[in-house]
């Protein structure tokens, strides 16, 4: 039993992992919140790492033989350190919602009052949502975007601050196309006495790559995902200063979680050697570049976007003008070989499961190492799809997405993935 492979193990999940990595080989990924794992992540992800519980930290373990484990976290920990300029780093929190939830825990008693950005406006569940433990254990208060402008209006942020007075303001988003002032949110926190938290779980490889603006300064917390912009395994981490370490180590363990995923720890090390790696700074620049590319394509098909543009990885397109949903949007285009996903727009007049928008981004194609002309290309398929992929009783048009979907796999076909793996 112990020497099977999973083909010889189980069928059945090796079938399905056949169909998905076919799937991935063929289609492009235009979600921004996906990428492409290396090899070598993968491969530690995947390791025998897994066998062994390891509470604790390095040195101060709660279990015996963690001798490996201390040496992989201490590089993982070291390597974060010196990627994002910081003080101290946690690499053992699993996802991005339970950074969250380990930051919150970190510095704040129940029912504290939190500020965020409301999620009609792009900011995440985990910033104060009242179905999602922000708002259910703490008192969540909401900024948004400047409604003429669609921006960040930090004037207006600082008056609903003033107003909220929280003991925690949380900078971030999950659709915000635009750079974030970090520097304006420590002011505003300043004013009203507030810790200052940045989720930076989607732009953290920019952040990384010295691509946006460094939230480290300003921020008693700065949490986020592994596996988005990063590249990464699926995880997160958390970064502060030293005077916070020992309260956020402990607020990860024991507060919200016991052993920590050793495997995924090692898989993060190798993800942030990559990140120190030359290529990376300009990996990230190309998918700003990429971004821009497919937003310039996008407007010269007389497609909106929200702000008119990106400064980063992802755009926010609104689909109103082209009287189409971003669900059924987001279906046509999945049928076309080009997932992605459907996602409110600022103050969406359809549900959060219509939604009139969808949100492009580039950094799984430039991964691929896709560059502006197959930007071009992208943007012109997607205009395609969404102008002439339904026919007139609203059906699917399957000659257009058919010939659409072609094309894109021979696009695929020409940048390549996962070539070596079955
Ligand atoms: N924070 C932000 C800004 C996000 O966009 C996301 C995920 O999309 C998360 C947190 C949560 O990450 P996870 O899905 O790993 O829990």
């Amino acid at each position: 039993m112990m020497n099977r492979t999973l083909a010889q193990a189980d069928h059945e999940i090796a079938k399905i992992m056949a169909q998905e990595l076919d799937r991935q080989k063929t289609t492009l990924m235009l979600i921004p919140s996906e990428n492409y794992a290396s090899r070598a992540v993968m491969e530690a992800m995947g390791s025998i790492f897994t066998n062994k519980y390891a509470e604790g930290y390095p040195k101060r373990r709660y279990y015996n033989g963690c001798e490996a484990y201390d040496a992989l976290e201490q590089l993982a920990i070291d390597r974060a350190k010196d990627i994002f300029r910081c003080e101290h780093a946690n690499v053992q929190v699993h996802t991005g919602s339970q950074a969250n939830m380990a930051a919150f825990y970190c510095l704040l008693e129940k029912g504290d009052r939190i500020l965020g950005m409301s999620v009609a406006h792009g900011g995440h569940l985990t910033h104060g949502l009242d179905r999602n433990f922000s708002g259910y254990f703490y008192e969540a208060h909401a900024y948004g975007l400047n409604p003429e402008t669609d921006r960040l209006d930090y004037d207006g942020i600082m008056e609903v601050a003033k107003q909220v007075r929280p003991k925690l303001i949380i900078a971030g988003a999950s659709a915000y196309p635009r750079i974030i002032d970090f520097q304006r949110f420590r002011e505003i926190a300043e004013e009203v006495g507030a810790f200052l938290m940045a989720d930076i779980a989607h732009i953290v490889g920019l952040v990384a790559a010295g691509s946006h603006p460094d939230p480290v300064p300003y921020c008693d917390i700065v949490t986020s995902t592994t596996h988005k912009t990063l590249r990464g395994p699926r995880g997160a981490l958390i970064l502060c200063p030293e005077r916070l370490a020992d309260r956020l180590d402990r607020a990860v363990f024991p507060g919200v979680q016991a052993g920590p995923l050793m495997q995924i720890i090692a898989a993060k090390a190798v993800a942030f050697k990559e990140a120190q790696e030359f290529g990376f700074r300009e990996y990230q620049r190309q998918i700003i570049r990429n971004a821009q590319s497919l937003a310039q394509s996008l407007l010269e098909e007389d497609f909106t976007l929200v702000t008119g543009g990106t400064d980063n990885h992802l755009m926010l397109v609104d689909l109103r003008n082209k009287g189409i949903t971003g669900r059924e949007a987001a279906n046509l285009l999945e049928a076309a070989g080009m997932c992605c996903n459907k996602n409110l727009i600022p103050g969406d007049p359809a549900s959060p499961a219509e939604t009139s928008g969808i949100r492009p981004g580039t950094p799984a194609v430039t991964t691929r190492g896709m560059k502006e002309p197959e930007m071009q290309l992208i943007g012109k398929w997607i205009a395609r799809v969404i102008h002439d992929g339904r026919k007139e009783d609203g059906t699917p048009n399957e000659t257009v997405i058919a010939e659409v979907r072609d094309q894109v796999a021979q696009l695929c076909e020409a940048f390549p993935i996962y070539e070596d793996l079955i």
